[in-house]
């Protein structure tokens, strides 16, 4: 089916749902509700940029892993490996869909100390009571099976080779795109620059596009990603989500390693992975404030200093390497406790969140895309129960303390 182009102007000037922001989250939420056959409401989704450039989206690492210290992380990474595994399945099968790379060449979580060691073990205890295949494993078998990592500081490691590794969300992120266009969902390339709530404060009435016209909704989701909290605020609603820079480095060594690089978690800080026939590495910055929503400068000093000593150390066969490409991308940083912020604010009851993914937001994608999808349509959670990810806990000051956080 051919689509036609994005208009800015929306075709209604109502709404049963407006999403606001068309990258991974704003298009897993239009799409499962399309795909949902007792939800027969209207969707428009607002999109600023459709080029996607400076969106997380864009700079994502695209990993997935089952290695959370929190059993409804770790079931939500298992329905986006689930999904991506039978993607064309969840697709409909549509013969134009492809089938979706996951290489499980698995994360290995490496601890230089007897107490992250001991949350390692714990856990593993956690990940294989939701069936993951995480084993710890003690220095000697790590050095048997990755025999190039230089081990001298390491009590031992995490590691699981099923179903944890990269996968191609991009592609994913597309077909959502296009099937939910083909289902209905209404795209447009417009902003949403403010909200009108009713005279008690409890519901967002409309909101207004940049281009100037007034959209009736029944329900708001916000779905902007990093500038989560200024779409929040149109509603009068504040969130402890900021951007915040990640810098990703892809690099070749001279000396290729024999075997897939696990996406290693050193404890510097520093992570690297396997990426084709290259590496690829990122770190955070060690001042790690805020930033301005247009920064996406480059810190070279960050690969000089930080990243290339750590990978060398680890790997002496990477001391030969070449940095090949590089990117600053933002994490839509939840600072109250680096997790989602799913499901409807406690007071301004249709606007609901899908915010603050930090750095684990493209593999919990499916997952809680098909969460907010059944939330707006049946008013719960049906399949997994993602209340935990509540607002409410922010106000009650209730962290979702999650230990396994990159
Ligand atoms: C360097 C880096 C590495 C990462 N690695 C991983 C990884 O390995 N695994 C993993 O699971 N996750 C990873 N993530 C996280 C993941 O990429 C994000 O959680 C995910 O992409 C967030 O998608 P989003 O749709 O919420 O936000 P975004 O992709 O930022 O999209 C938000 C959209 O909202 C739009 N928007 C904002 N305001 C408005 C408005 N007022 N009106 C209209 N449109 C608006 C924006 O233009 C944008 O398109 C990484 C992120 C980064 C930055």
């Amino acid at each position: 089916m051919s689509l036609s182009p994005v208009s800015n102007a929306p075709k209604s000037a109502s709404y049963d749902v407006v999403i606001v922001g068309g990258a991974m989250y704003g298009s897993s939420v239009a799409w499962f509700l399309a795909d949902n056959p007792d939800f027969d409401g209207s969707v428009l989704v607002v999109e600023r940029d459709l080029t996607y450039e400076f969106t997380s989206t864009a700079h994502t690492n695209s990993c997935m892993r089952q290695q959370f210290s929190n059993e409804i992380n770790v079931r939500v990474s298992q329905f986006a490996a689930e999904y991506v595994k039978n993607f064309r399945a969840f697709m409909g099968d549509d013969p134009r869909v492809p089938e979706l790379a996951l290489h499980s060449y698995g994360y290995m979580y490496l601890a230089d100390t007897d107490a992250f060691a001991n949350v390692l073990r714990e856990n593993q205890k956690i990940q294989q009571a939701c069936g993951a295949g995480t084993k710890f494993m003690t220095v000697e078998e790590i050095g048997r099976d990755y025999p190039f990592y230089n081990l001298d500081d390491i009590i031992g490691g995490n590691h699981n080779l099923i179903d944890e590794g990269y996968f191609d969300g991009n592609t994913l992120f597309d077909w959502w795109k296009r099937s939910a266009r083909e289902t209905g969902v209404e795209y447009i390339t417009n902003e949403v620059v403010a909200m009108t709530l009713n005279s008690a404060g409890t519901r967002v009435e409309s909101v207004t596009l940049k281009s100037g016209e007034v959209i009736n909704c029944a329900t708001v989701v916000n779905a902007s990603g990093p500038r989560a909290v200024l779409t929040s605020r149109m509603a009068g609603i504040e969130i402890p989500v900021e951007p915040r820079k990640r810098y990703t480095f892809i690099f070749a060594a001279e000396k290729p390693l024999d075997r897939d690089l696990p996406l290693t978690i050193d404890p510097s800080g520093v992570h690297m992975r396997t990426d084709g026939t290259y590496y690829l590495a990122g770190c955070p910055p060690d001042d790690d404030p805020a930033v301005d929503y247009d920064d996406f400068d480059q810190d070279f000093s960050i690969w000089e200093n930080k990243a290339w000593p750590a990978i060398a150390t680890r790997i002496p066969q990477f001391e030969a390497i070449k940095l090949i490409n590089s990117w600053a991308g933002h994490y839509a940083y939840n600072t109250f406790d680096q997790n989602a912020i799913l499901g409807p604010h406690t007071e301004v009851g249709n606007f609901i969140f899908v915010n603050g993914f930090s750095g684990h937001g493209f593999q919990q994608s499916p997952a809680m895309g098909r969460g907010t999808a059944e939330l707006i349509t049946y008013g719960e959670y049906r399949t997994l129960d993602l209340s935990p990810f509540n607002y409410a806990r922010i106000i009650e000051n209730r962290p979702f303390v999650e230990k396994a956080v990159i």
